[in-house]
């Protein structure tokens, strides 16, 4: 068959040798996946990585990634998302149903919490808040609806750690599944999936994290992973993820996969630097907390030493009540290398306010809090910025 040059340019015989290696995996985009045949086209499966049934159902790259987070994990399955806030909303939608109820930390990433007071409410799921850092007030919340519940640690902003095998045992005594939002973690500070590897086997039944954060570290990809150990429940969410139809496009997988090699030296520097810059704080008069887990005296200082030895590289301070909110405002405004602005983890070091009383039920500190997210920049640097800024604090 001749064909004209319009067809030539989309149905070419050329196929290139088979074999190639490199060091990077190869990039492969899709929406339509070729069958050989009739019989491969109708026994296709996407339960499972036998084979290609259609572009949001996997390809080598999402695949490559997938197995790789397991394996950061600790887990068997992993599942991607176009946010780390589209993980939270994958489990609650795949695992809650009208009646039931989700156990919430008080100190979780805001946006768990505001979609429990908002889409999970209106589909007459409820929702409670509890002390991450009262494991017996956690088994007293549980009842028969309650289906879920998410664990976080270190907290969003007060950064406390919890004694997290003592939080897993309380649910899995109850029969409840447990979430854990990994993103500090980031699959490094401990393991999600043996928590007492001296002990009794114990760990969480899924572990999310934003790949946004650390394992993308450049401040410019979104996407979110879902792992799990356990076969029935990865199936649970794999068939709400088809359904919902949460694809991640392979350009943003690939940016992910090339950051993976730096994770733990990135992850290093960054808690380094940050233990650098929270001791300075912690001899500053101006704040009257410095709130990083890895500090001692800081809340759950004693739990993440059992668990972890390695730390993110964010902190928050709690300013002295005598300052005003303007004047912290103006300390922040005066900084000079760390920039204004959401999110962690990527080169560029960021410092965000935050108001405790509009946050929680009950805030543990009265004065501005400033969460601080540590890039690479070099340590003493941000310590000079920090020092110049506090000049605009005022008395
Ligand atoms: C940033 C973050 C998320 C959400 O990630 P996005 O990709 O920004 O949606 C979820 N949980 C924690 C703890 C986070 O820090």
């Amino acid at each position: 068959m001749t064909l004209d040059k319009r067809t030539g340019l989309i149905h070419h015989p050329y196929v290139p040798p088979s074999g190639f290696g490199a060091v990077a995996p190869g990039v492969h985009k899709a929406s339509t996946v070729i069958f050989p045949n009739v019989a491969a086209l109708q026994a296709r499966s996407w339960r499972s990585k036998t084979g290609y049934t259609y572009g949001l159902h996997g390809t080598p790259t999402s695949f490559t990634l997938e197995e790789r987070i397991a394996t950061l994990e600790g887990g068997v399955q992993t599942l991607l998302v176009p946010s780390g806030l589209a993980t939270i909303t994958l489990v609650d939608m795949a695992l809650l149903k009208q009646g039931d109820e989700v156990l919430i930390p008080e100190n979780a990433y805001g946006p768990n919490k505001e979609l429990a007071r908002n889409e999970l409410a209106a589909w007459g799921i409820t929702h409670r808040f509890y002390n991450p850092m009262d494991a017996m007030g956690l088994a007293a919340l549980i009842t028969p609806q309650t289906k879920l519940v998410w664990l976080e640690a270190a907290g969003s902003v007060t950064m406390e750690f919890p004694n997290l095998p003592a939080l897993v045992k309380v649910a899995r005594e109850h029969g409840v599944t447990t979430a854990l939002d990994n993103t500090w973690g980031a699959g490094l500070a401990f393991n999600p999936f043996d928590l007492t590897p001296d002990g009794e086997p114990l760990g969480v039944d899924i572990s999310v994290q934003a790949l946004t954060k650390y394992a993308s570290g450049g401040g410019d990809v979104l996407m979110g992973s879902v792992t799990t150990c356990d076969e029935a429940l990865h199936l649970k969410l794999k068939f709400c993820h088809m359904r919902m139809g949460w694809g991640v496009g392979a350009n943003d997988i690939e940016m992910v996969l090339r950051s993976l090699p730096s994770l733990p030296l990135r992850y290093d520097a960054h808690d380094a630097a940050a233990r650098t810059l929270a001791a300075w704080w912690s001899q500053r008069r101006e704040v009257i907390q410095v709130l990083h887990p890895a500090l001692p005296g800081a809340p759950g200082h004693e739990c993440w030493k059992k668990l972890c030895t390695r730390a993110a590289g964010l902190f928050s301070v709690v300013f002295n009540e005598r300052y005003a909110t303007e004047q912290v405002y103006a300390f922040l405004d005066a900084l000079r290398l760390f920039k204004l602005g959401y999110s962690w983890a990527g080169p560029v070091s960021l410092a965000v306010p935050y108001n405790l009383a509009v946050m929680r039920e009950e805030p543990a500190y009265r004065g501005v809090l400033v969460r601080f997210s540590v890039g690479l920049e070099a340590p003493a640097d941000l310590i000079n910025d920090c020092q110049q800024a506090l000049q605009a604090l005022g008395p």
